[in-house]
């Protein structure tokens, strides 16, 4: 496996240091690992191995040019014993099947994590979105939701956006599905337009549960959130949202970064100031009152939490022992490699794992999902209430794990424990059909 292709497939909990060529190998090894804890025969965990569908499809597309090309796409659901599959659409040069059925396999656990009623699913097609146009994008599209077709739906499996897709490309998916079946169906997407369906509180929602799980596990280590010292890597939707409450709420932020490098200033980043002057200079670099910094030197800073939320890989083998921060918080997916992982336990430092850190985001999309359902819609401030208690709900899950199995160093494990516990407990009552 090329260093790219493992940290680009590993989100996620892969618990050792061995090099896997197969993502989905990473998350067999996971479960593994949980049922130990658990005592499971494997025969109780061999379901879980395998995804329930795994589709390939082919996607023919007339370019600009007049030519056609042929894309290939994937959607794989991994379990649908809780409730219908959930879970985003990749458009990426790399995907392939196999990192589907591990980001398949990883939003089974979130779901069940969160204790909201959806199983595990993925899709994506591998392609470049940059380097199409505004036109070719909606034809990949509107092919790709055609041939998937009948395997979504608001009671089947419900596509989000990923990496490389937004709320737009769900616009088209629900718009080329509604026209298929003939009536206006808003539900079988999330992360859609406001004006089509989707939810107050969306946006922020993956930032805001941040926010709330970094304020229970600070309370673990007698630490308060007030005057915490915080860095955060990455400023997209995750980080900036993630910095702007964590202010907000009286931690101190006194780092964070882009893909062109962060920013310092000991005594707090002003953060509603600095998404001013990023959205009128386009970058964070030059904010007024701030030292610059590498990604690297960020990393390293001494600080009461460090929140990965750009990229997969960020914290390896070759930066773990340099990280100084007393508690991480995985905004991003699979932000942490194995072998990092390994490192920071051995040096005692925690790591929430982005199921646990990072599930504000799917949470909100099972709002929009039954507000959709029900046709009827939230005010902001009841979609953040709803959402805090999901949260605290599945911390005190998370930390009721970590003292039964005496995981206080291992939170990854103890978050699969509680989230395959789940599931195999609905599959216990539901039987084997026929
Ligand atoms: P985004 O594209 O909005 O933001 C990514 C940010 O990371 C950008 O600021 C970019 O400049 C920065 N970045 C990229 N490479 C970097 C590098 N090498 N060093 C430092 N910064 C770098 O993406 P997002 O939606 O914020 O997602 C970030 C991560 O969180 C991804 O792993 C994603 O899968 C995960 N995630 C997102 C959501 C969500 O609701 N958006 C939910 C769960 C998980």
């Amino acid at each position: 496996m090329s260093v790219q292709r493992r940290a680009r497939g590993g989100p996620a909990g892969r618990p050792s240091p061995a090099i896997h060529e197969n993502p989905f190998d990473d998350v067999l090894e996971q479960v593994d690992r949980a049922a130990q804890v658990l005592g499971l025969a494997d025969a109780e965990v061999e379901l879980l191995k395998h995804p329930k569908r795994q589709v390939i499809v082919s996607l023919p597309v007339m370019m600009d040019d007049g030519s056609v090309q042929v894309f290939t796409g994937y959607r794989v659901l991994h379990d649908n014993t809780r409730g219908p599959g959930k879970g985003g659409v990749r458009y990426h040069p790399d995907v392939d099947l196999d990192e589907v059925k591990a980001l398949a396999a990883w939003m089974s656990w979130k779901c069940a994590l969160v204790d909201v009623a959806f199983g595990g699913a993925k899709g994506g097609v591998a392609c470049d979105p940059s380097k199409l146009s505004d036109g070719e994008l909606e034809r990949l599209t509107r092919r790709y939701a055609a041939e998937i077709f009948e395997l979504i739906g608001p009671n089947l499996d419900i596509p989000a956006p990923d990496v490389g897709t937004d709320a737009r490309v769900m616009a088209w998916m629900m718009d080329t599905y509604s026209m298929k079946r003939g009536y206006v169906e808003p539900g079988v997407v999330t992360g859609k337009p406001i004006v089509l369906g989707g939810s107050l509180g969306r946006e922020a929602a993956t930032g805001r549960g941040i926010v709330i799980v970094t304020r229970e596990a600070l309370h673990d280590l007698n630490i308060s959130l007030e005057g915490a010292r915080i860095v955060v890597q990455g400023f997209g939707n995750v980080g900036s949202n993630a910095a702007r409450l964590l202010a907000e709420a009286g931690a101190t932020v006194v780092a964070v970064s882009d893909v062109r490098g962060g920013i310092y200033r000991a005594d707090g980043l002003d953060i509603p100031t600095l998404l001013r002057y990023r959205s009128e200079h386009g970058t964070i670099g030059g904010f007024p009152g701030s030292e610059p910094l590498t990604n690297e030197e960020l990393l390293a800073l001494e600080c009461d939490v460090l929140v990965p939320a750009a990229l997969e890989g960020q914290l390896h083998e070759g930066n773990a022992a340099q990280i100084r921060a007393r508690l991480v918080i995985e905004g991003a997916n699979g932000p942490t490699t194995a072998e990092a992982d390994e490192i920071l336990r051995e040096r005692g430092i925690p790591v929430v794992p982005d199921i646990m850190a990072n599930s504000g985001g799917v949470v909100v999309s099972y709002f929009e999902w039954v507000q959709d359902r029900y046709g009827f819609f939230w005010p902001e401030a009841e979609v953040n209430h709803r959402l805090e208690e999901k949260m605290v709900a599945a911390y005190v899950a998370l930390r009721a794990a970590i003292e039964r199995h005496d995981l206080v160093r291992d939170l990854r494990t103890a978050a699969y424990t509680v989230a395959m516990q789940r599931i195999l407990e609905a599959r216990r009552l539901r039987g084997l059909y026929a």
